[in-house]
């Protein structure tokens, strides 16, 4: 029977290791999805950065084309006048030209600003780039790392379970469905005792019950938590 604590003791250090291996590769995984979403905002950032850009540019050529267009209406007024004899018409003909030389500057100016406006996106478009270059390789680092341990998960599954196998071959059938038992209802079934008391609910216990598991003699439960106990030596 001291076989059975003894296999019990290495069946959760199978069951600790599998359980923390799981719980690596979920943080993992975790980690590369937290990865994963930095990098689509900053994508999203450098689309909306273009998207400005691009704005910018239209409005760039708009200001261009409405210059011209008032310079070419400009020209044609120009012309016109010599042919105009009346001076009231004369006069309203030099106002016209003036509002279009006006309204060409007013373009002109349009296009200017957005010459600048376009130079402070194209840096902001770089930096963005650049940024979202460092977050996709961290993605790509992140998911070498996470394939690694998937594997290496795998691999550690496929001896564990072989080990799990052979020990539980070893238990007596109460035993193993104590343990099994357990382990679902209170994530580990075996408490250790730590001076004179339950480790897990502290419940103080008789001192022959000490004993008894000192021995090793049988299974023993605690009457607080029902969880097997365990003699370790610290
Ligand atoms: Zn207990």
């Amino acid at each position: 029977m001291q076989d059975q604590v003894a296999v019990l003791l290495e069946l959760r250090q199978v069951d600790d290791e599998l359980r923390a291996m799981r719980a690596g590769l979920e943080a993992r995984a975790a980690d590369l999805q937290r990865k994963h979403k930095e990098a689509d905002a900053v994508r999203e950032a450098l689309t909306r950065e273009k998207d400005r850009l691009a704005a910018a540019e239209a409005r760039h050529r708009e200001g261009d084309r409405e210059a011209d267009n008032c310079r070419e209406r400009k020209k044609k007024f120009e012309t016109d006048l010599s042919s105009i004899k009346n001076n009231t018409e004369y006069h309203a003909m030099l106002k016209q030209i003036a509002a279009q030389e006006q309204k060409a500057r007013e373009w002109e100016d349009v296009a200017l600003q957005m010459m600048e406006v376009e130079e402070e996106l194209q840096k902001t478009i770089a930096r963005v780039a650049g940024d979202l270059r460092l977050k996709d390789d961290a993605v790509a680092e992140e998911r070498k790392h996470y394939e690694t341990d998937q594997r290496t998960l795998a691999d550690r599954e496929k001896e564990l379970a072989l080990r799990r196998k052979s020990l539980i071959a070893r238990l007596e059938p109460i035993a193993r469905s104590r343990y099994d038992r357990l382990t679902v209802a209170k994530g580990d079934a075996l408490v250790p005792v730590v001076g004179g008391s339950c480790g897990g609910c502290h419940y103080r216990l008789p001192p022959q019950t000490v004993n008894e598991v000192r021995g090793g003699e049988r299974i023993i439960l605690c009457e607080g938590c029902g969880r097997i106990l365990v003699w370790t030596d610290t």
